[in-house]
């Protein structure tokens, strides 16, 4: 029995059909949407996230007919999400409203709660006489034999109003995740009381909004410590985003303690952030920057990796996931490696922070990056962890206020971490905003999610695969929430702009990973990416798109 990242293990033996049958169990937590009670809206959408085709079929979706993707007369009906399908009717972000939010009292708005109104027994709006496939397939155990619920994708979809929209006429399906992520409400509302009853700069002033700014903010600071397990948090650094704290160490550390002739390693699945900043510095100072090579799949090579190490190592600098492939790298294992041979090890967790659980201590990283945008936070707001030995032994990088002890004409002291390398005055609202997508996460629970997207990324990838013509970019085992591809006959912009036309949001070009796609061989790809709030509607909308392509235009 094989036993992946997520604790999802397919017994020996089981069959695909059966095994993506149980996934589907799992996570099948609300009643399915009967016909005509929520008229037009399809069960994928508007029930457990689960696709009819899914469930009802054991995932052996033919797409050559239409009856088994997601028809477009049920899609194009289908405005919003009702209130309530599982029965508690709470969203996730209920109790988050309805609790105290920073140094005040903070009364959100309670949301409504409706119970699930319709009898689950009803005819689904895909079982009906002329749709005999359909109905010849086997039962899967009814509802009611289904384990209480764990995960429901329609209450966290009720939370981030922006997915409630209609694009193009069609309801927005949004698959550009690991391009950035939409708000829930809470973050929305965090923001929004923050500017209404706390905005103040922080630190320094001696009056009420000040205390209420500087609570709020140093709170959001440490609820990122408990999100990433760091040890203090004098250890979280408050940074633009994964692109500044790079730049940061890039700046200072790299700065201070590299020396002509040093080596820095990267892997070739790196986003340019993990790039650039290594080549300003080995331009500047004589270093050399070394690459890991990938296998075929997309998969780092541990052994080619331990041969570029030695001596004269003094950094490696990786991603946790490929935002490109979705590859998965063995983060523990190269950051030890780099450690037996006295390098520091920087892992940009940019894409991981939204789909796994992340805990510093365990993988022992010097350094841990990633942007608050990512990860249901506002933009402009990021997070640079750092060993606090290591950050209080590093000099700044920008000077200014905030960061000093005492300034004279001749000479400054400065504050230790985090103080030090926050310079002037931060972006405050956004940090306390970040914490708000914190604890909504935390709220669901980080291995849920990790565990649904796992899920949804099998459904889609066995889709994708299906399709002839479309070659899947990055194949690795051990992957989260990206599914990059190329279709026969079609530039990825054609593809970018198809799906668009369809309310479907998903990234065309070369996502900033450049050497990695150049490495499968392409400038480009086309890249859905996933995010707690998609559903498999939201795939099988994407599939039908690509097979109405192929078929228009087939293989030139
Ligand atoms: N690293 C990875 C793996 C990314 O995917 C990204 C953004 O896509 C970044 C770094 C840079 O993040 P930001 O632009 O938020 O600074």
């Amino acid at each position: 029995m094989n036993t992946d990242t997520f604790g999802l293990s397919q017994p020996d033996g089981l069959p695909d059909e059966r095994w993506l049958q149980e996934l589907a169990n799992k996570f099948f937590t609300s009643p399915p949407v009967p016909m005509g009670a929520v008229e037009g809206i399809p069960a994928s959408v508007a029930g457990s996230g689960i696709s009819p085709s899914a469930v009802h079929q054991g995932n052996s979706v033919d797409l050559e007919d239409p009856m088994t993707s997601l028809p477009d007369p049920h899609f194009a009906g289908a405005g919003h999400v009702p209130a309530s399908v599982a029965g508690s009717g709470r969203s996730p972000s209920a109790d988050q409203m309805a609790g105290s939010v920073g140094s005040e009292a903070f009364s959100g708005v309670q949301r409504p709660t409706e119970q699930w109104p319709f009898s689950t027994d009803a005819a689904f709006y895909f079982i009906s006489e002329k749709n005999a496939f359909v109905r010849s397939q086997p039962a899967l155990p009814t509802h009611a034999a289904l384990p209480a619920a764990p995960y429901d994708v329609n209450l966290v979809r009720k939370d981030f109003p922006i997915l409630q929209q209609y694009v193009n006429g069609r309801p927005l399906v949004w698959l550009d995740n690991a391009a950035t992520t939409q708000k829930p409400q809470p973050v929305i509302d965090r923001i929004s009381h923050y500017y209404e009853q706390e905005n103040s700069n922080i630190h320094r002033a001696a009056h009420e909004l000040a205390a209420r700014s500087t609570d709020a903010f140093e709170g959001a600071r440490d609820k990122v410590r408990h999100f990433l397990n760091a040890s203090s948090s004098n250890e979280i650094v408050f940074v633009r985003g994964a692109t500044e704290a790079i730049n940061l160490v890039a700046k200072s550390w790299g700065e201070q303690f590299l020396q002509s002739g040093d080596e820095i390693i990267v892997s070739h699945l790196e986003h340019h952030a993990n790039i650039v900043p290594w080549q300003q510095l080995a331009g500047a100072k004589g270093l050399k920057l070394k690459v890991i090579p990938v296998d075929d799949e997309g998969q780092v090579l541990l052994d080619a990796y331990s041969r570029l190490l030695g001596p004269r190592t003094k950094l490696v600098s990786f991603t946790q996931v490929s935002n490109a492939l979705g590859t998965i790298t063995p983060a523990s294992k190269i950051v030890e490696m780099a450690h037996a041979v006295g390098a520091k090890a920087l892992v940009d967790g940019a894409q991981a922070v939204s789909h796994m659980p992340v805990d510093v201590r365990a993988l022992d990283a010097d350094w841990y990056v990633f942007s608050g945008h990512k990860v249901f936070g506002p933009t402009g707001i990021g997070v640079l962890y750092g060993k606090e030995d290591l950050l209080n032994e590093t000099a700044p990088w920008q000077g200014g206020g905030n960061m000093i002890k005492d300034v004279t004409f001749e000479h400054t002291t400065y504050q230790q971490a985090p103080a030090r390398f926050e310079a002037g005055t931060g972006n405050i609202a956004d940090a306390i905003g970040l914490g708000a997508a914190i604890d909504y996460v935390t709220r669901i629970g980080m291995d849920l999610i990790s565990q649904y997207e796992h899920y949804l990324l099998q459904y889609a990838t066995r889709l994708l695969t299906d399709i002839p013509g479309l070659r899947l970019i990055g194949t690795a085992p051990d992957k989260a929430g990206v599914l990059s591809f190329v279709l026969d006959g079609y530039r990825t912009e054609e593809v970018g702009a198809a799906l668009n036309q369809s309310g479907i949001a998903v990234r065309s070009g070369h996502h900033c990973a450049q050497p990695i796609l150049r490495r499968f061989g392409v400038e480009s790809s086309v890249r859905p990416s996933l995010a707690l709030y998609n559903t498999c509607g939201d795939i099988d909308a994407l599939i039908a798109v690509l097979h109405r392509l192929r078929t228009t235009r087939p293989r030139l």
